[in-house]
């Protein structure tokens, strides 16, 4: 799976060009902050602040590759850990994922439906006292922090270790990188990232409905262009 490696690349590049020097932490499965086990609705009252929203930036995606650019299970963290954030911030949250083979160059369903699968983890971790609130249309993310949440020490490295033990339990995930951004000015640069994101998932979607081989006359080509391997996936069966 090569399709996102473009945008991973892009991303690690915008990163690494950060003056900022990010926390990062190793997986610790002894230091997983709970899970709610279900969306949890924090009233205001009880709210300590949010982040990504209230004209913030907030962006969110998933990338998964092959390629071995993820090598170990861990947490990057750019901008203020959770503790020291005292008002509404910007908020990114990248997940890259290395996977098996999903062996889409043979089974293209197979490579969808484990993409798919890995989506269903994005929208189904439930950290306690962090509710959030997402917009599939615009990828963004939402946070609202519970001030129990604050006071008991919720942090992006244990919020972290919650996600990567979730994402560990798909069949077929080898290592899990989890990054957390509140820098403004990262955020926005990151964020154009995600409508590409989409755009491989659409043209995947197209694919599997028996989209016509006419690269000619096709409305995804745009996508194919830019990103290696789509035009292998959907002719190399043919
Ligand atoms: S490979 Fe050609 S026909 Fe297939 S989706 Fe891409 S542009 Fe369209």
């Amino acid at each position: 799976m090569k399709l996102y490696d473009k945008i991973i690349n892009d991303t690690l590049e915008v990163l690494e060009a950060s003056p900022l020097v990010e926390d990062s932490y190793q997986y610790d499965e002894t230091n997983v902050w709970k899970d709610a086990g279900n969306s949890e609705f924090i009233m205001q009252r009880d709210a300590a602040f949010e982040i990504g929203g209230g004209g913030e930036p907030s962006v969110n995606y998933t990338l998964v590759t092959t390629s071995g650019i993820v090598s170990e299970d861990e947490i990057y963290v750019y901008g203020e850990d959770i503790g020291d954030i005292s008002g509404n911030s910007a908020f990114a949250r990248i997940v890259i994922l290395e996977t098996e083979d999903l062996g889409e160059e043979s089974d293209q369903e197979k490579a969808f439906q484990a993409i798919r699968n890995l989506e269903f983890v994005r929208y189904h971790v439930f950290p306690e006292g962090y509710m959030v609130r997402v917009s599939a249309r615009s990828n963004q993310e939402q946070i609202r922090f519970s001030k129990n949440a604050i006071r008991k020490g919720i942090s992006f490295a244990r919020v972290g270790n919650l996600y990567i033990k979730k994402y560990k339990e798909v069949p077929g995930v080898k290592k899990v990188r989890v990054i957390f951004i509140t820098d403004r000015n990262l955020v926005e640069k990151l964020l154009p990232n995600a409508d590409k994101v989409d755009n491989i998932t659409k043209t995947l979607t197209h694919i599997l409905d028996g989209l016509p081989t006419d690269c000619g006359h096709c409305s995804m080509k745009p996508v194919c262009d830019e990103v290696d391997g789509m035009r292998e996936l959907h002719l190399g069966k043919h």
